[in-house]
């Protein structure tokens, strides 16, 4: 599959229904997925892992992996609206190699080869992505993840992975749009930039 196509496919899936802000609930676009996952392939994260996509919503991660040959994934989620709509999502696609988790990512304790996730940016609960990211340095190695273009940003998520022993490998930029869903927004579609990271686990001790 070619990465404009991934995207295409990803794009065309079901959104939310009725997006909850207080859980930052965006659809994850299917270009900045398909960004993510192609390099995750690349880097030969992807074909033949297990993997978990923390905070799933609608499933594009998880169903962008699985179609990229992933042994198996976990899509983990607390509400169960979002989680209906990415088990739609799967159906159509006829995938069944994704397990539904229904929890708080807290809560996800299984070992996977990588992590996958778009978590909360923190713009309606600041430090939301906390919880997503040490979850992860707790169950995988490997992980990618996307986060806002911003300095502070970051600033926070090159002192918080050196202090959980893992190095940043990777860093994209790219434009993530998201339609106007919430009273906020007053653009038709907003355009957000986000960095999508690569993180692996580093041999070094914390400012070693
Ligand atoms: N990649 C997803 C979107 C992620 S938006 C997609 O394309 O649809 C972030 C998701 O994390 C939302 O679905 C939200 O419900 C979920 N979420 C937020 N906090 C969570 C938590 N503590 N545990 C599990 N899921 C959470």
């Amino acid at each position: 599959m070619k990465k404009k196509h991934l995207a295409i496919v990803l794009s065309n899936l079901k959104g939310f229904e009725k997006p909850k802000l207080e859980l930052e609930q965006y659809k994850t676009p299917g270009d900045v997925a398909a960004e993510l996952l192609w390099l995750a392939y690349s880097m030969r994260d992807i074909e033949g892992k297990i993997i978990a996509d923390l905070g799933a919503g609608t499933g594009v991660l998880s169903i962008g992996a699985s179609l990229m040959g992933a042994k198996k994934v976990y899509a983990v989620e607390k509400d169960e609206a979002a989680l209906e709509i990415a088990r739609e999502n799967t159906r159509t696609l006829g995938i069944d190699n994704i397990k539904f988790i229904h929890c708080n990512v807290s809560d996800f304790r299984t070992k996977v080869d990588a992590v996958i996730m778009n978590p909360p940016f923190g713009s309606q609960n600041p430090k939301a992505d906390r919880p997503f990211l040490l979850k992860a340095f707790e169950i995988s190695d490997v992980i990618y993840s996307i986060h806002l273009t911003k300095e502070e940003v970051r600033k926070f998520i090159e002192a918080f992975t050196r202090d959980n022993s893992f190095k940043i490998t990777h860093r994209l930029t790219a434009t993530f749009e998201i339609p106007a869903q919430f009273f906020f927004h007053k653009k038709r579609l907003e355009q957000i930039l986000v960095d999508i990271y690569r993180f692996e686990r580093s041999e070094l001790p914390p400012y070693g």
